[in-house]
């Protein structure tokens, strides 16, 4: 099957990478001499233009239902904060962990934290205390915010073995021993907090990586970072003041940050934080009834949605809709196709990494899109395609594959892996940043994924890109998802394996195994195609939607699984 180019009304030509660089500049406000603060971007400068009292979140708690928050409210949510970090003393630099749902005391966590100088990390409140542990260690973290149940199951056990560990908040009024109820804490403090003005190169943010392709590293962001938030979440995202903005993705993640805090505020949009986890109807309904503008989300989502069929989804009106984003794992055509059928508009799937801190690659509003594709790198970053042999890297021309490598210089970059300098150098090499993925640019300037470094296949003389084979897959009527990997063999070298998981109505069976095969082998042909066929209830996935392909490897070779402390759901 072909996917045909949607096609934009109207879309001028873009050829960004012989545009010249934007001036991040502009797209900010700065503080005096040179001085910057991501919270002064996201609220301060907002409240000065006279916009307090414009909508900044808008929440919509589990229990209580909706509340809306406005920019001045934040503002003196977030110096409370920020008010009650220095009064336990905490200092500049100091490292404050966020393990929080989606709710209002994140948001003024993170951007008090900011406020205050002090650099913000947050946890998948999901993650086990072992996880925890380790990147509170990591990462010496001085304060966490937290609730008390986190606090009392995770966090007491272990507290002692983060001995720099001062201040711990809990969300609750009843706070455990050790802890201190964060509500009556900020009611007590003043709301007038001066923002520290920070150099542009002052550390902010700590990210810890999804660990997908192994041992999770803590990348360092500054508060230059966000003259590439603003651009970005306009250029890709379309954030414009008073959009209303849906970012799903989970608070311990990056994208949670730079594209669910960062960049809305930054560009003055609504921003709607649903505290409930993944409800099909629920986010059909909320998108219709809060007229969402630009809603961002991932994969998995999407193919959860394929999954429950075209009929959950009439009968919403889904007319406020721009367009919808993705991120974080491959967008397989199929998606692209059923989201414009089904909402009417698009799916913009778009490339970036913890690493780069901003959106690299993407399909934007004024772009034809290509179905598969990434789209097309944003102005101001150059991506290439490159070999890299003997400590050279070689750009590779229009239709190879290679790996895909960035020149660095955009403001969002990650400065560091905490405390891994040799692992961050390696990243660098000859004037380009590597991401460790494969790609593929076309005639047209369209990147086009083909998998990770480690994930790639070679079989019988063929390089092949595991996202291929799962996009094919994926379009037989049974399969819902579908991870591929190589296994030695003898005479081919690698051979083909997949796991996938079912659509309703479907069951495991060796007829429809062959069937799976056999589509496969008509539209990949017999040196790509899955020798076998496994049948699985879920596959293995990170807590940030990630297929991790190399357990399944590992598992399948006998081999030790390797870090696995992101690992979210996993059962045969
Ligand atoms: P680790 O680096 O610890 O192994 P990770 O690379 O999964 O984990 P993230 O930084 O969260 O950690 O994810 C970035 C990666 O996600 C990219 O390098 C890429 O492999 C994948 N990815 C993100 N967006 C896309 C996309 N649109 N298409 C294909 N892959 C994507
Ligand atoms: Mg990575």
């Amino acid at each position: 099957m072909t996917f045909d180019i949607i096609r934009k009304a109207a879309a001028p030509a873009q050829d960004p990478q012989s545009a010249a660089p934007p001036d991040w500049d502009a797209l900010i406000e700065g503080l005096p001499q040179g001085r910057i603060n991501i919270a002064h971007e996201a609220l301060d400068r907002h409240l000065a233009a006279g916009h307090g009292a414009q909508t900044a979140l808008r929440w919509l708690s589990k229990d209580t239902g909706q509340h809306d928050i406005t920019y001045a409210a934040l503002a003196g949510m977030s110096s409370r904060l920020a008010n009650v970090l220095c009064a336990h003393g905490l200092v500049p630099g100091d490292r404050v962990f966020g393990l929080l749902g989606r709710q209002p005391a994140l948001y003024a966590t993170a951007l008090g934290t900011l406020k205050a100088g002090m650099i913000f990390t947050p946890l998948f409140s999901a993650f086990g205390p072992e996880p925890i542990l380790t990147r509170m260690q990591i990462a010496d973290c001085t304060a966490l915010v937290t609730t008390a149940a986190i606090y009392t199951r995770k966090i007491a056990p272990l507290r002692d073995q983060v001995p720099g560990l001062k201040l711990v908040l809990v969300t609750d009024d009843d706070a455990p021993e050790g802890c201190v109820a964060l509500g009556p804490a900020l009611e007590a403090a003043s709301a007038e907090f001066t923002t520290f003005p920070a150099d542009p190169e002052t550390p902010a943010l700590i990210h810890f990586t999804s660990g997908t392709t192994g041992r999770p590293k803590g990348a360092v962001h500054v508060h230059g970072a966000v003259r590439y938030h603003a651009f970005s979440g306009r250029h890709a995202l379309g954030l414009e003041p008073g959009t209303v903005y849906w970012c799903t993705a989970d608070p311990g993640w990056v994208t949670g940050t730079s594209y669910g805090i960062i960049a809305p505020l930054v560009n003055r949009a609504v921003t709607i934080v649903d505290e409930a986890e993944f409800d099909l109807e629920r986010w059909y309904q909320t998108i219709a009834s809060q007229k969402v503008a630009v809603w961002y989300s991932a994969p998995t989502a999407i193919r959860m949605m394929m999954r429950a069929g075209e009929d959950a989804a009439r009968g919403h009106d889904f007319s406020s809709l721009r367009f919808l984003a993705s991120v974080g794992e491959p967008l397989n055509p199929e998606a692209v196709v059923w989201s414009h059928k089904v909402f009417g508009k698009p799916f913009h799937d778009n490339w970036w990494q913890t690493e780069t801190g901003g959106i690299m690659i993407a399909n934007t509003a004024a772009m034809d899109i290509k179905p598969g594709s990434m789209g097309k790198p944003l102005p101001g970053i150059v991506a290439g395609i490159v070999e890299t042999a003997d400590g050279t890297v070689t750009e590779l021309g229009t239709g190879q594959i290679g790996e895909l490598a960035l020149r660095p210089g955009w403001p969002s970059m990650m400065r560091a892996y905490l405390h891994e300098e040799a692992r961050y150098a390696k990243a660098f090499r000859d004037g380009w940043y590597l991401s460790g993925d494969l790609a593929m640019r076309d005639e047209d300037g369209y990147y086009w994924f083909v998998g990770r470094a480690d994930d790639l296949i070679k079989s019988s003389g063929h390089l092949i890109g595991p996202f291929e084979v799962e996009s094919a897959l994926i379009e037989h009527d049974a399969v819902a998802e579908a991870a591929v990997i190589g296994l030695p063999d003898d005479t081919a070298g690698e051979v083909v394996k997949a796991f996938v998981t079912l659509n309703p109505g479907f069951d495991p069976s060796e007829a429809l195994e062959r069937d799976i095969r056999g589509h496969a082998r008509k539209r990949l042909g017999a040196a790509v195609a899955p020798r076998a066929v496994v049948f699985r209830n879920t596959l293995p996935k990170t807590r940030s939607g990630k297929i991790m392909r190399r357990l399944l490897k590992a598992r399948e070779l006998g081999l030790p699984e390797g870090d696995i402390s992101t690992l979210e759901t996993d059962e045969t």
